[in-house]
This record gives C-alpha cells, sequence and structure tokens, in this order.
C-alpha cells in the first residue's frame, strides 16, 4: 500500500533530507585518499547526531554502520572498516539514511577521489543524469514505470547497464515503503504518481554487465564481472506540480 504523506510529515522529511544534503557536501570535502572507510563513518555519524537526528541504516536489519561505503566494482551496501583505504582514482560510492522524529529521508553519491579517466567520469555522469531524468518523470499522473523506464533509456543509450536486483522504493515511517522502484522497464505500467507520494529513486549503473552477486560479508553487493558501478539517490516528493527534492538544498 503507498502511504500519502501530509505537509507535516513532509515538513519532517524535509529535514531529514537537507541534513542529508548538509552530510553529502560534507563528504566532497572530507573524502581523501589514505582515509579508511570506517574513519568516513565515524565522522557522519557524529555530525548527523550533533544535528538532532540519528542514522537510519546503523542497526537495519543488523547493518553496523551509519553509511554504506561501496568502492570500484562494489555497487551498494558496503561496510565501512578500519582496514579499507581510499585509494587515489577509486570511485566511492555514499549510500546514507537519516531519520528526524520517526520520519526518513535517503540519499546516495559516488565521488571521484582524485583523477579518474574519461570513460569512468562518464559512468558517473551519466548515472547522475538519469537520476534527474527520473526525477523530471515525478508529476501527478504519470505512471510509477515512467520513472523507471526513464532511467534505463538514459543509462543504455550510453553503453551501461542497470543493475536488476536493487530497485528505490517509497519512504516515510519506514526506510523501505511501497512501491518498489525499479530502474528499468517499458513505461505507461504501474500506479500514477499523486501529491503527497515521497519516493527514494536510485539508479545503480555498471560499465559492464547487470549481474550482482553478494560477498561472503552477507551485505556487500558487487558487479558479478568486476566491472565498476556508480550509485546515485534522492528522496522526492510528488506535489501537485514540480517535484521537490528533499535531499537538495
Ligand atoms: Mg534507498
Amino acid at each position: 500500500m503507498i502511504v500519502l504523506k501530509s505537509e507535516r510529515e513532509i515538513a519532517l522529511m524535509r529535514r531529514a533530507g537537507h541534513i542529508l544534503a548538509d552530510v553529502m557536501d560534507r563528504l566532497r570535502a572530507l573524502v581523501k585518499p589514505g582515509m579508511s572507510t570506517l574513519d568516513v563513518d565515524a565522522d557522519v555519524e557524529a555530525f548527523i547526531m550533533g544535528r538532532d537526528a540519528r542514522p537510519a541504516f546503523k542497526g537495519y536489519r543488523g547493518f553496523p554502520a551509519t553509511v554504506c561505503i561501496s568502492i570500484n566494482e562494489e555497487v551498494v551496501h558496503g561496510i565501512p572498516s578500519a582496514r579499507r583505504r581510499i585509494k587515489d582514482g577509486d570511485i566511492v560510492g555514499l549510500d546514507l539514511g537519516c531519520i528526524v522524529d520517526g520520519y526518513y529521508a535517503d540519499c546516495a553519491f559516488t565521488l571521484a577521489v582524485g583523477e579518474v579517466p574519461p570513460v569512468v567520469q562518464k559512468l558517473l555522469d551519466v548515472t547522475r543524469e538519469s537520476l534527474d531524468l527520473a526525477i523530471k518523470e515525478c508529476w501527478p499522473g504519470r505512471r510509477l514505470s515512467d520513472v523507471s523506464h526513464a532511467v534505463q533509456a538514459h543509462v543504455e543509450a550510453h553503453g551501461f547497464s542497470v543493475v536488476r536486483a536493487f530497485v528505490g522504493h517509497g519512504i516515510g515511517r519506514a526506510l523501505h515503503e511501497d512501491p518498489q522502484v525499479p530502474n528499468f522497464g517499458d513505461p505507461g505500467r504501474g500506479p500514477q504518481l499523486r501529491p503527497g507520494m515521497v519516493l527514494a529513486l536510485e539508479p545503480m549503473v555498471t560499465m559492464g554487465g547487470w549481474e550482482v552477486t553478494i560477498l561472503d560479508d552477507g551485505w556487500t553487493a558487487v558487479t558479478k564481472d568486476g566491472s565498476l558501478a556508480a550509485h546515485f539517490e534522492h528522496t522526492v516528493v510528488v506535489t501537485d506540480g514540480e517535484p521537490e527534492v528533499l535531499t537538495r538544498r
């Protein structure tokens, strides 16, 4: 069941979203070669707690950290570790959520650390553009799969692949609510979008095939063929008019 949110609920999610926007700004300046992924996680956790919010992922189904940090061929759900150090030339996916007064927001982006080859920068650009195109579909009256199709069409036009195993989702009083929002599919299907729907849109894109596999830690999803992957996510409200991106200032 898709739960529509009231203005009061959206206001709380906006507060959560704006904290995440600040976290993303902070991470762009903070993440440097030589840092461990656990150091990054600790900084973000302290920042969120200092803003009277709570991390959304820590403890979620036993996930041990505040940020999912997924490097290079890791697609999503990488676990921060003191032993994992960020290197020059890595692409680092940073995915996190926070909770304000019981309401969630969720975001992700992928950062190039230092210099990366043009084709890698292209992967990041195309994934971010596909999210922007998905957001542009979030008008009342559009169908859910219009959002999905916008991502797939853009990504595949550039020769990249869309991950199938993980999808976007509704969000509100829980991190994951209905509906699921795949990043692939034909347009014109699924429920109509209505004002008050809040969706976490999150394309995951690879340079090779779309298949993923889970590592022995039970969490980290990597591309099966070892190709690089990118992930961008925003929490978006369907309004009477233009969509509002809660995780953007
Ligand atoms: Mg999400």
